[in-house]
């Protein structure tokens, strides 16, 4: 069995979702042979050398859990992709690439954390690329931390800002875009999270039938798509 998450913005301001999180974790996840985490796990990051007590509590529950044989993967969000290897050799995770290919359910499946298919909104798209080239990834990794503190404050207000602004569909994914990049890597699969839109959407890749599985976003109940003998399954549990 395989579990896949996404989106759960872990924060010291909401102990309700750590507290479920740390349930699955010691729970279900202990039965997994992978947890796959799809980006922001964390609300925010700023460097690995700046770890709040908060986040190396997470650390040792996610090397507590790679220690008891469940293998976890993570990839960068929007608001996690600081996140480096000094997080996950500590934690005993391994980086995960966005955009992944991995063998699932016995397919090939695409995996996204999904704000790269958000190509309409074409301000956040300019900032990514800026953002996450590795040369401004060297720098930002090398600014003050009080400096790191103070964009990553201007950057989440600018993007709240923004998000309300926006039209629905300019921050949801870009219908073109999906089937292009499913063709694009040869699968008829693909899961992402970062919408926040949980769902199961089949769609056409060209003459091929194929799904986007949504992961939720974890806030008033959490989100996990299991994979086992039964296939897929996307659920919803609540906050114990
Ligand atoms: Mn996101």
């Amino acid at each position: 069995m395989i579990l896949l998450i996404s989106d759960l913005h872990l924060q010291e301001e909401r102990p309700d979702i750590t507290r479920a999180f740390l349930d699955l974790i010691g729970g279900r996840a202990r039965h997994a042979e992978a947890l796959y985490i799809l980006g922001d796990f964390f609300e925010a990051w700023i460097g690995d050398d700046a770890m709040t007590p908060f986040q190396a509590s997470i650390c040792q529950a996610l090397r507590a859990l790679s220690d008891s044989g469940t293998r976890v993967l993570l990839m960068h969000g929007n608001r996690d992709f600081l996140l480096g290897q000094a997080f996950c050799k500590a934690a005993g995770c391994t980086l995960l690439t966005d955009p992944s290919v991995i063998e699932l359910g016995g397919e090939p499946v695409l995996l996204m954390h999904g704000d790269s298919l958000c190509t309409r909104d074409e301000a956040y798209m300019k900032l990514r690329r800026y953002l996450r080239n590795p040369l401004s990834l060297w720098i930002l990794r090398h600014l003050p931390l009080r400096t790191r503190q103070k964009l990553a404050r201007k950057l989440r207000s600018e993007s709240k800002a923004q998000t309300r602004m926006k039209a629905n569909d300019i921050v949801d994914v870009t219908p073109e875009e999906v089937p292009r990049i499913m063709q694009q890597f040869g699968v008829k699969t693909l899961v992402h999270g970062h919408t926040h839109r949980p769902a199961i959407h089949k769609l056409m890749i060209g003459d091929t039938p194929g799904r986007r599985i949504v992961l939720g976003d974890w806030d008033r109940q959490g989100w996990a798509l299991q994979v086992d003998d039964q296939g897929f399954q996307l659920a919803a549990f609540d906050f114990g």
